[in-house]
């Protein structure tokens, strides 16, 4: 409860303050609006006890006139506190969402290795929903059920006592059994929302699986994966309802006892002359409204455990310190070289050591091939570059400046990525090359789709550079895709470039038209390029062959051949068939 309590301060401090003002504005028109429903069963009352006998048409239409002004009073203090309550409560989530997300983009690659992007998805939306729920909803229940049932209360007692206490009996009996049965729903609930989570995994991975389903025959067995998921779901769901069946009824039923009492023993008292006929109508009225009340506030119990839930994850995952920041006074590095050191780096991801001792200089403009087998730590040697992950000994250094004394912004501004699976946006392949740089022109973008040898196949696009890629649009080929690739890499003029070049085949047209635009993209740049084309390794300056996270062999190719160590036998084992054991021309 402590945990809670101070979860909701902390929110109530960062994210309510700044809306104290509308927040309490809300609360009060609430209040006000709760109390004007303590007024129309006293008019009637008036109206029976009063105005009738009397026979007073006057009275009857004062009678009626303050039935209409109650009401609209009450229009536009409810539309007051309806649409503000939302807009602070859409503003102090909306506020949330942006800080988590952009929480998010700060924490490190290993960060976004150990969660998985649908968890990280669901903070952003589920439980930033629950959040927003209860924050306008939640004080809404609970002065509800505070002004409401004590206003009643007290216009009871006022009313008639002896009424009121035979009436009021009721009450604890309704409140027992709603939380009593509430409880028993919400934990049903909970099974339903595992139901529903599992069976969601299950046919995700069914429906992104299932070229593989389809490929091993085994759409029965997967079926009767889904289809067992599906009937717990079902069960669970079942159980739920069967819960309200209780609930809801029950509820009435225990009310409508109040009203029993009111029809006999109000009805005595009625006649026996201790109460009107006026305040016997007026307790009928009345009674009616306690079942809202208790009922929105066990409602808003289950969302209030969900709700302290998801505000304890948000403070958990904003509680995360970057573990790769800027330091105080990082070095701006306006101008690159070009030049890239590793001084004895060792790095882990988790606990093995995966880079044991890495030491090198690529001058600038040179190329760098990485070799080695699968596994040994060529990727990760790429991925320490623009400082996704630290070492954990040692030093990286651009022109001399360790990069973690370098701003991360002005670093990686320097450096381009092509992947093998470089990642598309969903938008235009001109908004797509143009995300390297956002103030690109079309002449520009042109020109590098052009270098890239893109532009033949995106102009014989439908629409051109304005042809949606991405979910709803065209699919693109590998080969299609690393030449956009290509040219966002251009664009970006990096002075330091990563490739980590497709190992899967494509045509051998295709193959020269990437070849050549790589060619184009490595001019003037120091690459290092984890190279699976024979190419790529003639040509390189240097060859580092990687292996168990150490480079074991350092040369160009005819130094490596010449050495005949374990370059060479690689070379021989991936090349068989390649008789120039000499550097290409
Ligand atoms: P390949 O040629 O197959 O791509 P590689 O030489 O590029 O291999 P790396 O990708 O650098 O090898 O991986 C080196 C080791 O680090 C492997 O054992 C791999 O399982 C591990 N590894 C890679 N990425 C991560 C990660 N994000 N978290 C934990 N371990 C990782």
């Amino acid at each position: 409860m402590s945990r809670n309590s101070e979860s909701l301060r902390r929110f109530a401090r960062v994210y309510v303050r700044p809306r104290a003002g509308m927040f309490s504005a809300v609360q009060v028109m609430h209040v006000l609006a709760i109390l004007l429903f303590l007024v129309p069963p006293m008019i009637v009352r008036h109206l029976i006890d009063v105005a009738v006998p009397a026979r007073d048409v006057g009275l009857l239409a004062m009678s009626a006139g303050a039935v209409v002004g109650v009401f609209v009073v009450f229009f536009f203090l409810a539309a007051f506190k309806e649409y503000w309550g939302h807009e602070v409560a859409q503003s102090i989530t909306s506020r949330l969402r942006n800080d988590l997300y952009g929480h998010f983009q700060k924490l490190s690659m290993s960060f976004h290795d150990r969660s998985k992007a649908g968890g990280l998805l669901s903070r952003l939306v589920d439980d930033i929903n629950v959040v927003q729920e209860v924050t306008h909803h939640g004080p809404e229940a609970v002065l509800l059920a505070i002004v409401m049932v004590s206003g009643t209360t007290v216009l009871m007692f006022v009313l008639n006592w002896k009424l009121a206490l035979a009436v009021l009996a009721m009450v604890p009996l309704l409140a027992v059994f709603v939380v009593r049965v509430a409880g028993r729903m919400w934990e049903q609930f909970r099974e339903v929302r595992k139901r529903k989570e599992s069976l969601s995994d299950v046919l995700e991975e069914n429906l992104s699986g299932i070229q593989v389903i389809k490929a091993f025959g085994s759409e029965d067995r997967e079926f009767e994966v889904v289809a067992g998921e599906n009937t717990n779901h079902y069960h669970s769901r079942m159980s739920v309802i069967r819960y309200m069946c209780r609930l809801f009824p029950g509820a009435l039923f225990i009310n409508n006892l109040g009203l029993a009492i009111v029809v006999f023993y109000g009805g005595y008292l009625a006649v026996a002359g201790e109460i009107s006929v006026g305040t016997l109508t007026a307790f009928i009225f009345l009674l009616g409204h306690f079942l809202h009340p208790i009922m929105r506030l066990v409602m808003m119990l289950e969302h209030a455990g969900r709700f302290f839930a998801s505000l304890e994850r948000f403070w958990e995952y904003m509680d995360i310190e970057p573990d790769i920041r800027d330091t105080p006074e990082p070095v701006m590095l306006r101008r690159c070289e070009g030049r890239v050191q590793f001084d004895n780096v060792r790095f882990r991801y988790d606990r093995e050591v995966i880079l044991d001792g890495v030491s090198f200089t690529a001058e600038p403009g040179q190329m760098v091939a990485l070799v080695g087998p699968s596994g040994a730590g060529k990727t990760t040697v790429t991925r320490l570059i623009p400082r996704f992950y630290e070492p954990f000994d040692g030093r990286v250094l651009i022109d001399g400046h360790d990069v973690r004394h370098v701003a991360l912004r002005s670093l990686r501004s320097h450096i381009g990525m092509v992947m093998q699976d470089d990642f598309l946006f969903s938008g235009t392949v001109a908004e797509n090359i143009g995300y390297a740089l956002p103030e690109a022109t079309r002449e520009q973008i042109i020109e590098v789709a052009k270098m890239a040898n893109a532009a033949p196949f995106v102009e014989q696009m439908p629409d051109g550079y304005d042809t949606v890629i991405g979910k709803r649009g065209v699919k693109l080929s590998e080969g299609q895709r690393q030449r956009l690739s290509i040219a966002r890499a251009l664009l970006k003029n990096p002075k330091i470039l990563l490739l980590d070049e497709a190992t899967s085949s494509v045509d051998p047209e295709t193959e020269r038209l990437i070849q050549r635009a790589m060619e184009r993209l490595r001019r003037g740049r120091t690459t290092f390029a984890i190279a699976h084309r024979l190419s790529t390794i003639f040509r390189a300056d240097q060859i580092f062959f990687v292996d168990h996270g150490r480079i074991v062999e350092n040369g160009t190719h005819a130094e490596l051949l010449d050495r005949d160590g374990q370059y060479a036998r690689y070379f021989r084992i991936q090349f068989p068939s390649n008789p120039a054991e000499s550097p290409a021309p």
